[in-house]
């Protein structure tokens, strides 16, 4: 594509960038066939291409975000799944990180619209903060249909009636290896997923400590940047960020490290993107490399331990392939392999490439194209019935668990039953249903 930034427009290293990722764009619109949103909308300016024309006139003519650009961004879920499809390999997850942060800076969005983020950009990240938001919101979901705001409706609806899991959380400090030390790695707590499902992280802890994985939980590392980077507001994500490379690399020279993981891979897909977000910074820009180059999802480090285990009972397993796993981080197959190499049957749904909607806190913006495309994911899960359904990110479970009764987990609960540990949380508060009659009856 060809792009005309002016050399004076050109010396701002956002605008450079944006330039490169342009002109690699051939405008062939290959990626508007698997691009969720452009399949529910139907509208050219709700594609990945479309998308990139609005973002080149944007930066280009050097204008301030209009209403009608803003929309078109914000109707993005960031699932990337058009990074999957391009034959040109166009960054499109940096390109639309510039824009939304161009949006930030150059947009003043409706009262309510500002109110609404500013309060997700302050409440998720913080797990206190959190804790207390889910105890009134679970108090006002009965009154939610008398709500005005269909985004505060949404959010109702989307919180757990039951509790999602067992489980206190883990403290920071270390978690050591049984038997002979093989690796010593970092798990990073993250904000929304101790909150929801402390259940994950201690599955993840025995896991890797029975297959001989000293790991430590590192004190000062919380939320990872990721939910306010995604609203634009790249100014507050970058200090979450700085805190995390801090305490990760204090670890890693006072302990050594092998790796760092984290079982949410909306998390784990920013956190191994971090070199890009401090490129500009020179007091951090190293140690964010680092700490990138560090990053794993624990399905890469799971598939290193050589797992052995048998799955306890013959349950037929639908994987949910998360946006962030299988296009963030081009780990499609890793997870499906760890599940059915501990003997569960694996299947998967139709579309699997599709994003089910929740995409961070695309769930609680735009809750009418989330709900949609949660109803499509939900209708292919439900065709090929399931026992369970399995996926490697927090907020794939809480979308999902939403509209369908088939309990669902995170892989890693399965794996550290299959290998030892406790039947997953799911799975242990079924009432006396018994998926695997239901599904045979
Ligand atoms: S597939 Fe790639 S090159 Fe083709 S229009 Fe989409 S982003 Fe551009
Ligand atoms: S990130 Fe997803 S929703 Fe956004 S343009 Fe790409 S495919 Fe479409």
């Amino acid at each position: 594509m060809q792009t005309h930034f002016t050399v004076e427009q050109l010396k701002d290293p956002a605008l450079a960038r944006a330039n490169a990722i342009l002109r690699a764009c051939v405008h062939c619109g290959l990626c508007t066939a698997t691009c969720p949103t452009f399949q529910v909308l139907g509208d050219e300016l709700d594609s990945p291409r479309g998308r990139i024309y609005l973002i080149k006139d944007m930066l280009e003519g050097g204008r301030d975000a209009d209403e009608k650009t803003v929309m078109h961004l914000d109707r993005c879920l960031s699932c990337l799944s058009c990074m999957t499809t391009c034959p040109s390999g166009v960054n499109y997850m940096h390109l639309i990180d510039l824009a939304r942060a161009h949006v930030e800076k150059t947009y003043r969005r409706p009262l309510r619209d500002r109110l609404l983020r500013e309060a997700l950009a302050t409440i998720l990240p913080s797990p206190a903060r959190f804790r207390l938001a889910l105890f009134a919101a679970r108090l006002a979901r009965p009154f939610a249909a008398l709500v005005p705001d269909r985004r505060l409706r949404a959010m109702l609806s989307l919180v757990p009636t039951a509790k999602l899991g067992s489980g206190q959380g883990l403290c920071a400090g270390i978690y050591p290896a049984c038997g002979t030390r093989r690796m010593r790695i970092a798990l990073l707590p993250g904000c929304v997923q101790q909150v929801l499902a402390p259940h994950i992280d201690e599955a993840a802890v025995r896991l890797l400590q029975r297959f001989g994985v000293e790991v430590v939980i590192p004190k000062g590392a919380g939320c990872c940047g990721a939910l306010v980077h995604h609203l634009g507001k790249t100014a507050s994500a970058q200090p979450q960020a700085a805190a995390v490379i801090k305490a990760l690399i204090a670890e890693k020279r006072a302990g050594g490290l092998d790796a760092v993981t984290i079982t949410a891979s909306g998390c784990g897909t920013v956190v191994k993107d971090y070199g890009h977000l401090f490129a500009q910074d020179p007091a951090l820009a190293e140690q964010a490399k680092e700490v990138a180059g560090l990053a794993k999802d624990i399905s890469e480090i799971l598939a290193g331990l050589a797992l052995k285990g048998a799955a306890p009972e013959p349950l037929r397993v639908a994987y949910h392939a998360a946006c962030s796993l299988q296009h963030g981080q081009k780990l499609r197959d890793m997870p499906k392999k760890l599940l059915a190499g501990v003997g569960f049957t694996v299947v998967e749904p139709k579309n699997a490439h599709l994003c089910c909607g929740s995409a961070g806190t695309y769930a609680l913006l735009q809750p009418e194209i989330s709900e949609e495309l949660k109803q499509r994911k939900v209708a292919a899960l439900h065709a090929i019935k399931p026992d369970l359904i399995a996926t490697g990110n927090i907020g794939c479970l809480t979308q999902i668990g939403s509209a369908t009764n088939v309990p669902i987990v995170h892989s890693v609960e399965l794996l550290d039953w299959a290998t030892g540990g406790p039947k997953p949380y799911a799975l242990r508060t079924l009432g006396g249903r018994n998926p695997v009659a239901e599904r045979t009856a």
